[in-house]
């Protein structure tokens, strides 16, 4: 536990949270600012910071949950689809420290749109970047 983390707070019930789920590894509770309204995170009990610390068996447990909830909010709302993302450093817009997955509810015309590709691979680069990305595995 952290004490300077909403997150742990909350597994420690010091701040109020709206739960979906509960179990001995994990917790699914609502977003506080939904994208959609459902919108619901799965976090692991224990603190860790990003996908790059939490223990690979800490996150087979987290991505069970995933799954339970994900039906539970497609079927209980109704969505048309569910978005499962997680945010990891700064870049890509983390900003809980507390590794998280969301959980969001898409309904056909919501108003978001999918990520668009900036640009294609130019001639070569496709190769240099699978050669990159495989030697650091
Ligand atoms: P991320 O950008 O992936 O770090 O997202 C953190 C998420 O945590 C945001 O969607 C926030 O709305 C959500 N959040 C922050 N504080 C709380 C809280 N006390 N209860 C529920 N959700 C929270
Ligand atoms: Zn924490």
């Amino acid at each position: 536990m952290k004490n300077d983390c909403i997150f742990c707070k909350i597994v420690k019930r010091e701040i109020p949270a709206h739960k979906l789920h509960e179990d001995t590894e994990t917790l699914a509770f609502l977003d506080i600012n939904p994208v959609n309204i459902g919108h619901a995170l799965v976090i692991p009990k224990k603190h860790f910071p990003n996908i790059y610390e939490i223990p690979e068996e800490t996150l087979l447990h987290v991505i069970k949950t995933v799954k339970k909830i994900s039906h539970a909010v497609k079927k209980g709302l109704k969505a048309d689809g569910i978005n499962v993302t997680m945010n990891n450093d700064p870049a890509a817009g983390q900003i809980v420290f507390h590794a998280h997955i969301h959980i969001i509810p898409r309904h056909i015309n919501d108003g978001f749109s999918h990520w668009r590709g900036k640009r294609g691979y130019q001639e070569g680069e496709k190769e240099a970047v699978v050669q990159k990305i495989t030697q650091a595995l």
